[in-house]
């Protein structure tokens, strides 16, 4: 597991300044949730941290690692994707092994890791299957799964849950946070809902235009917002 430090982390996309810079410093195990609306800039943040885009000016550190100039596959995260990202053509068995066996780890290790991720996932049952034959939760869990056989020290998730149904929300956010909690592994999770950010964050960074408005404990930012776009985001209806 590891801290994950933000020092004022700055990007432009040719002239158009996005994030204007941004400071946290993540505990080890926190759960922090990027909230804000489409188009603040969260994905962005979360790319940098990913290593998915590069960093204008500031410094990301990953555990004692200054990251900025390492690739994705060296900066010991694991991403989980709003669209889950899984191949249509490969079980679910595959899916889950295929990080591990394009990074070279052995055999036995890879099917040892899969089963040990799939029993916590409930995954057991359907490792044969091909994703068309399971369902939108079920989807979700693969895509866990394949975050979790890495072993990752840090857990992206960028709107992981915004393509299913209302009820089965509700369900994968607790799934998720147990799991987190379980695993104690640093998260940044991203989200454009404001239930979401307050039922699952630890602490949450409310984004409004590439600003970070308020970074605090739900309950904080709810009772005590900073300014007039946080307690009119947090306040409104879902
Ligand atoms: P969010 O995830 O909060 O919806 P994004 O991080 O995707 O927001 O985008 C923030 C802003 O940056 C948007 O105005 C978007 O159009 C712009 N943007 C994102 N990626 C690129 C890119 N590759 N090139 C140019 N502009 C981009
Ligand atoms: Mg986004």
């Amino acid at each position: 597991m590891a801290t994950v430090s933000l020092r004022n982390v700055k990007k432009s996309f040719g002239k158009t300044d996005v994030i204007h810079g941004i400071n946290i410093d993540i505990a080890d195990g926190e759960f922090i949730v990027i909230v804000g609306p489409s188009g603040c800039g969260k994905s962005t943040l979360l790319r940098m941290v990913a290593g998915l885009e590069t960093v204008t000016s500031g410094e990301i550190s990953i555990g004692d690692r200054v990251v900025n100039g390492l690739e994705p596959m060296e900066r010991d995260i694991a991403m989980v994707f709003q669209n889950y990202a899984l191949y249509p053509h490969m079980s679910v068995f595959e899916n889950m092994a295929y990080g591990l066996k394009i990074a070279g780890t052995p055999k036995g290790e890879i099917t040892a890791r899969v089963e040990e991720a799939a029993k916590l996932l409930q995954l057991e049952p359907y490792l044969k299957r091909r994703p068309r034959e399971l369902s939108g939760g079920q989807r979700q869990r693969v895509a866990m799964g394949r975050a979790i056989v890495r072993k990752p020290s840090v857990f992206l998730f960028d709107e992981p849950l915004s393509n299913l149904d209302a009820k089965l929300r509700v369900q994968m956010r607790l799934e998720i946070k147990q799991l987190q909690r379980r695993l104690g592994v640093t998260s940044l999770y991203v989200t454009h809902d404001q239930v979401e950010a307050m039922t699952m964050a630890d602490r949450m960074i409310v984004m409004n235009g590439g600003v970070a408005d308020q970074i605090g404990k739900p309950l904080e930012v709810y009772g005590n917002p900073q300014t007039e776009f946080v307690g009119g985001f947090i306040g409104s209806p879902p």
